[in-house]
Parts: structure tokens; C-alpha cells; sequence
């Protein structure tokens, strides 16, 4: 029997679906390209999920373990500091060189560069920055691989929480850092929504490719990361998106759609807003996501996220693909 058959969504967040779908707000069957809207994690007034949110936000809460990370005293890093008057010159190759760098150095475990497209701004909001700087860093896999949380043993969610910190930590002393020599710099950090849609963006900047359970599958850490982001003025070189053969595995792959209790992630990709990609149904997904604390079984079961195996899959798949290849040729 698939472990998600017999599942029942809570009443206490299906009754509060407005008439709408998560679906047809995300552009699922939309053949058109277009900038997404906003939605979950965004204020509340921004979409029709509003008091859906609220209460999912406030199921969270009954586990302090979780929330005390989420407090105004969370440790997300410094204050913005004043842009310093004095801009320092370098070349695009020596800024991205030292961004990196300090990022490396300040606790991020991943980062990449990829230029603003309008199509990572959500509709009805004004971002311009020519450049975002995309980090990622990496979640405990022991303790994420113990999902689903419940406020009786929430470490899952609690290492969610720690991590969507020390991604807020980076953003903002990478942000200083750039003030401090005299660009324009601004943080985005998670949880809650923004301006800047950061996947699509991180795919753009190497930082991982797409994977069946919608969220990125890096060739080091899986999709055992969390990310944030920095948007500057600062002359920058742009990544390039990265080919780890997750494409080919998921195709082939099945362990998130079995692992995922409320059957929410499509087995085939489906056209979302103009563009083919694996897609999660986010009504089947919100109501056990809420009931247990953030869920993410479908991250920490992927195969790619046990640690050391990323690697290893990639440079397998690649390896697979260029005989295949060879094979073809001859
Ligand atoms: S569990 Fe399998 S199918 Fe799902 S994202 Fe990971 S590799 Fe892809
Ligand atoms: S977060 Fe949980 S409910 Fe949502 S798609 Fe992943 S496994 Fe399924």
C-alpha cells in the first residue's frame, strides 16, 4: 500500500481554502510566460490564502521550540549601515571574486550570481536591482531527515528555522559589505515572502537544478539548503545554470511522490505558466505542510540529500549519459 494512501486533510485548514486554487494562483495549464503572483508567505492582504496562512502560521506557534527562532530577537545579523560615500572601483571579475568570498567566509556554504529578470519579481511589486547574488546554506540532514515535526518533536522544524536565520545572517552581512564599499545593496531572507521569487533565480545562478519535489536539488548538499539573497548595483559576472543529471533522476525517480503522505507532487511535469516543470499541488500540500510544522519530507527523503551522496549522483548520472551519448554517436 503507497504510504500515502488513506490520508485525510484537516478540516481546520481545508475550510478555509477560498474559491480559488493554490494551482490556479501558481499558473497551473498557463501557457503563457508571466511574472508569478503572490501568494503563500506573502502579507496576507497580497492574496486570497490570506487567513489560511493565518492559521497555518498560528498551528506553528503552539511549538515554541520552533518559534522561538522566529522571533524579533532572532539572530538574522547586523542592521543595514548608511552606503558609503566613497565607492571603491574594481572590475565585475574582482566584485563577484570578493562577494563570493566574503559570503564563503560569513557562514554561506553556496553562492552564485545571476542577473535581475522580471520574471523573478512577483506581480504589483517594483524591483530593479541589475544584479541578485543567490546564497544557499546548508541544513543538518539528521536532523531535517527527522520530518514531520510535531510540537512534541519538532527538531525538523526547528532546524528549518535555525537555517532560514544564519541564510538571513549571510544576506545581511554580505548586504553591509557592499554599503561599506559604496554600492547599492539590499537582503532578502526567508521565510516570509517578497519582492524577489529566489528559485528561479538560483537555478539562473548554479545554484541547483529544479527537481519532481519543486524545490532545487544542489550537486553538493541536495536539496538539503535553505536560500537567501543579496540585489546590487555592484558590476558583477553572471553564473551559469549547472546540469548535476538531477533532470534525468527524477524522471526516473519516485521516492518524493511515494513519501509524500498527502499525494501532492505530480509524477509528470506540467506547463506552468508557459514554461514545462515539476510541480507540487499546493492544495493538497498546504494542509499537511500546516499540521505538521513545515513538513519537508520530500527534501529530506531525496536520495540527493543524504550527505556525501550528491556528488556522487551527479558525477553517475553525467558519466551514464555521456556513454549513452557515445553509445548514440557510434
Ligand atoms: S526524491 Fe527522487 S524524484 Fe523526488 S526530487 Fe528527489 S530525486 Fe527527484
Ligand atoms: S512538503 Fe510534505 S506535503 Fe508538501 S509536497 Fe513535500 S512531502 Fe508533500
Amino acid at each position: 500500500m503507497p504510504v500515502n494512501e488513506g490520508y485525510q486533510a484537516n478540516k481546520l485548514f481545508t475550510d478555509l481554502f477560498p474559491e480559488t486554487t493554490g494551482n490556479n494562483v501558481n499558473g497551473l495549464g498557463e501557457e503563457t510566460v508571466r511574472q508569478p503572483s503572490p501568494f503563500f508567505w506573502h502579507p496576507a492582504d497580497r492574496h486570497e490564502f490570506g487567513d489560511l496562512q493565518h492559521e497555518v502560521v498560528g498551528y506553528h506557534r503552539r511549538a515554541e521550540e520552533i518559534t522561538a527562532h522566529y522571533t524579533p530577537d532572532a539572530p538574522r545579523g547586523p542592521k543595514t549601515i548608511q552606503k558609503s560615500e566613497t565607492v571603491v572601483e574594481k572590475s565585475a571579475e574582482e566584485w563577484s571574486a570578493a562577494v563570493k568570498a566574503f559570503t564563503l567566509a560569513h557562514e554561506g556554504d553556496l553562492v552564485g550570481i545571476t542577473p535581475m529578470d522580471p520574471l523573478y519579481v512577483y506581480e504589483g511589486y517594483e524591483l530593479n536591482d541589475p544584479w541578485i547574488i543567490v546564497i544557499g546554506v546548508s541544513m543538518d540532514h539528521e536532523l531535517l531527515n527527522k520530518a514531520p515535526a510535531t510540537v512534541e518533536e519538532p527538531d525538523a522544524g526547528v532546524e528549518v528555522a535555525k537555517q532560514y536565520n544564519r541564510a538571513a545572517r549571510v544576506s545581511r552581512e554580505l548586504t553591509n559589505y557592499i554599503l561599506s564599499q559604496g554600492h547599492y545593496a539590499k537582503a532578502w531572507a526567508g521565510p516570509f515572502a517578497s519582492a524577489l521569487s529566489m528559485m528561479p533565480a538560483a537555478i539562473q545562478a548554479g545554484l541547483g537544478q529544479l527537481g519532481k519535489h519543486g524545490s532545487l536539488i544542489n550537486g553538493t548538499y541536495g536539496s538539503s539548503f535553505r536560500l537567501s539573497a543579496v540585489t546590487t548595483d555592484m558590476p558583477l559576472i553572471a553564473d551559469s545554470p549547472v546540469d548535476i543529471g538531477a533532470e534525468d533522476f527524477c524522471a526516473s525517480c519516485q521516492i518524493c511522490t511515494k513519501a509524500c503522505p498527502p499525494d501532492a507532487i505530480f509524477e509528470e511535469k506540467q506547463m506552468v505558466r508557459g514554461v514545462e516543470k515539476w510541480f507540487v499541488d499546493f492544495n493538497k500540500c498546504i494542509p499537511y505542510f500546516g499540521e505538521t510544522l513545515g513538513c519537508a519530507i520530500c527534501i529530506a527523503r531525496c536520495p540527493w540529500s543524504r550527505p556525501g551522496t550528491a556528488p556522487k549522483l551527479a558525477a553517475k548520472m553525467l558519466a551514464r549519459r555521456a556513454s549513452k551519448e557515445q553509445r548514440n554517436d557510434g
